[in-house]
């Protein structure tokens, strides 16, 4: 059994990946701050931030990995993924392409990560369903197909954001305990 120490902590690396301006930053930002930035371009030197979760009683610092904008170069290194036990892979529900990127980014995140991954198809924009692109159905299925948790957000209006980040924290605690 899993020894139960006072102060134990656990730290658990989570990375953001998906095609340049689907949200990315702002579900962090949203998440971690509960900001949202109309103009945010690439912010150069933030490499991630951590937010503490209680699951269980005990607390848990998930370290939340933002690209730096090397997204839009497909240069996205590995020491990105190095370590990371969770994933947000996220695409724009008013913009095909971006969907159509997904498997892309899941089979990188297959090659530079060799542990359990617990991973969640992220539809931002959720909001703008008058122009919506990708149907809910569409996302639906491709989780399933995948064996991936799926939710469609709006970091604009904070639609599912906290639950988002929150189900894959406690997957990774469901995985290690
Ligand atoms: P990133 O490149 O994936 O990090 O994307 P950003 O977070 O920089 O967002 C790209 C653009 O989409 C920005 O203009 C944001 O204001 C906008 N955006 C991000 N999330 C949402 C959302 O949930 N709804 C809407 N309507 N716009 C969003
Ligand atoms: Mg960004």
């Amino acid at each position: 059994g899993k020894e139960e120490q006072e102060g134990e902590e656990y730290l658990f690396k989570i990375v953001l990946i998906g095609d340049s301006a689907v949200g990315k930053s702002n579900l962090l930002s949203r998440f971690a701050r509960n900001e949202f930035d109309n103009n945010s371009k690439a912010t150069i030197g933030v490499e991630f931030q951590t937010q503490v979760v209680e699951i269980d009683g005990k607390e848990v610092k998930a370290q939340i990995w933002d690209t730096a904008g090397q997204e839009r170069f497909r240069a996205v290194t590995s020491a990105y993924y190095r370590g990371a036990v969770g994933a947000l892979v996220v695409y724009d529900i008013t913009r095909r392409s971006s969907f159509d990127s997904i498997k892309r980014w899941l089979e990188e995140l297959t090659t530079h990560c060799d542990t359990t991954v617990a991973r969640m198809l992220v539809g931002n924009k959720c909001d703008l369903e008058n122009i919506r692109d990708v149907s809910i159905e569409e996302g639906r299925s491709l989780a399933e197909e995948e064996g991936l948790f799926f939710m469609e957000t709006s970091a604009l209006e904070s639609t599912n954001v906290q639950t988002a980040f929150e189900i894959v924290i406690r997957e990774i605690y469901s995985n290690i305990s």
